[in-house]
């Protein structure tokens, strides 16, 4: 299989772009055609996680062995994953599951990609003749920055240098960052938002200076935000895999269609959903939940992709981007792989902060999205919701639990439906009892009372209150590229 750009025509292999992250052009890596899986999704019914996972995986990265594959694949989801299924369902109400993406170390759906990614990078440095050491740059809200902590600490051949935004991360979630181990890692707080520290990230990319310097220093740039395509291609695994438990249920026929509501930041686990639709999973609507921050929801309503309008801060931090950086593979598709209309509309965003889809192009969408947000109470709300029915969820799957209710009302459609829920609700403990009970409680009593709601407290949440703070430096926007340098003196 070979990928181009979304930006210039292109030819590159599989472990060309784990390791480039991005294409020097400026584009994303899409793959050149999509493996059709139609006849597979039944024979998935009876196997295991990690069954699945190979059976989608393997067409896209041919320039790995099998043997490399299966290393990589087995270790990525073994027992760091507390339950046995992986991506376990859970039956909500009648036609409606819950798919919990929060059984690995880190407690949020980013591990799903980021236990794989770094197992695959050896064997790509290997085929790449890559002498450097890979030096792996994150921006995160969040999620993405513990997952890839967790998924390269200690890993020969790799460093990683991860940014967060300092009042913009959960207390756990800054917890759990801040005391990360391993001797190549280092973790900054950025005053500022989200996209403040992605796009300074992006810039640290394209610096031609900075990119020398550190060469000289012997390492190579790399991406583990979900722009690579190595992070995407394992989400599209578990669409497959509840898919195939749904079978194994018999709470579906072979080919019925579903839906999945995804709660969406950055596009890029809903992509992955589209691209498993591409490849034969029989997909009827993939609703796309946004929180108060929702440029998505108009740009599915309405074509105008706007950026041009207030950040809010909200409980569901994962979802709090106006950038939705993944949205460009989508653009390429509906553009119907043009390179130049793709630039002409990032130019746009870039220069003016918003782009309108040309009408062609619109109508391909409508009929495969579908897209809705919730404000701050209706999340703290279907938190509430949820709680009563006995499921304690975080916020934002409750965005989704919201979403899916709203496009039910809109649309009387009914068919069976899989909520992704994409993180533990520990990682969002005092906004979860707060919505519950009505009480501001401290981190410690927050985390308590979710147990007292029949929830178990997860093992590396407890092992993290005893932990040593090893990275407490914040830092201004502009004084990144430093910190850089200093991290790999
Ligand atoms: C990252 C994240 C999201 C958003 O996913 P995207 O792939 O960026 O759309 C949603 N929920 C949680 C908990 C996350 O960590």
């Amino acid at each position: 299989m070979q990928y181009t750009s979304t930006r210039a025509k292109v030819s590159e292999s599989s472990s060309h772009c784990l390791l480039a992250g991005i294409s020097s052009d400026g584009g994303l890596y899409v793959p050149k055609s999509f493996p059709n899986l139609s006849g597979q999704y039944s024979l998935m019914a009876g196997e295991n996680y990690v069954q699945r996972a190979l059976r989608v995986l393997t067409p896209f990265f041919t320039d790995f062995s099998k043997k490399e594959l299966d290393f990589a694949v087995r270790n990525a989801y073994g027992p760091q994953f507390d339950h046995p299924k992986v991506a376990p369902l859970r039956k909500l109400g009648a036609g409606d599951w819950l798919q919990e993406l929060w059984h690995g170390p880190t407690l949020a759906f980013k591990d799903y990609a980021l236990q794989l990614l770094p197992r695959l990078m050896g064997p790509a440095r290997q085929r790449q003749r890559m002498e450097e050491e890979v030096l792996i740059l994150v921006a995160t809200s969040g999620d993405t920055g513990k997952a890839a902590l967790e998924g390269f600490a200690d890993v020969p051949g790799m460093r990683i240098a991860v940014f967060y935004p300092s009042e913009g991360v959960s207390p756990l979630q800054k917890l759990q960052m801040v005391t990360q181990q391993g001797s190549n890692v280092a973790v900054f707080g950025v005053k500022g938002n989200f996209d403040d520290a992605q796009t300074s990230v992006k810039h640290m990319f394209a610096d031609p200076a900075l990119n020398e310097v550190l060469l000289a220093r012997g390492f190579r740039f790399s991406s583990a935000n979900s722009i690579n395509w190595g992070r995407l291609a394992p989400q599209i695994v578990y669409y497959f895999s509840a898919y195939a438990d749904l079978l194994a249920e018999n709470a579906i026929q072979p080919g019925e269609k579903v839906n999945f509501v995804v709660p969406t930041g950055n596009f890029g686990n809903i992509l992955a959903g589209h691209y498993a639709r591409r490849m034969g999973l029989p997909i009827n609507m993939l609703i796309c939940a946004s929180n108060q921050n929702n440029v998505l929801t108009q740009f599915f309503a309405d074509g105008l992709y706007n950026a041009n309008r207030p950040f809010y801060k909200t409980i569901s931090p994962s979802m709090d981007i106006l950038i939705s950086s993944n949205l460009e593979r989508l653009l390429y598709e509906v553009l119907q792989n043009s390179e130049q209309g793709v630039q002409s509309l990032m130019r746009s965003l870039k220069e003016t902060g918003s782009y309108q889809l040309p009408e062609q192009a619109r109508e391909q969408l409508t009929g495969g999205f579908w897209a809705g947000f919730a404000t701050e109470e209706q999340t703290r709300q279907a938190i509430r919701n949820a709680s009563e029915h006995n499921l304690v969820c975080d916020p934002h799957t409750a965005v989704a639990l919201y979403v899916r209710e709203q496009y039910k009302q809109q649309t009387g459609d009914t068919r069976p439906t899989v909520i992704l829920s994409t993180a533990s609700p520990y990682k969002f403990a005092r906004d979860v009892a707060n919505a519950i009970t009505g009480e501001s409680l401290e981190e410690g009593a927050a985390l308590s009372r979710l147990e007292k709601l029949g929830l178990p407290l997860p093992l590396p949440v407890a092992l993290l209150q005893s932990r040593p703070v090893l990275h407490p430096q914040v830092l201004e926007k502009t004084q990144m590229a430093n910190a850089l340098l200093q991290f790999t003196r």
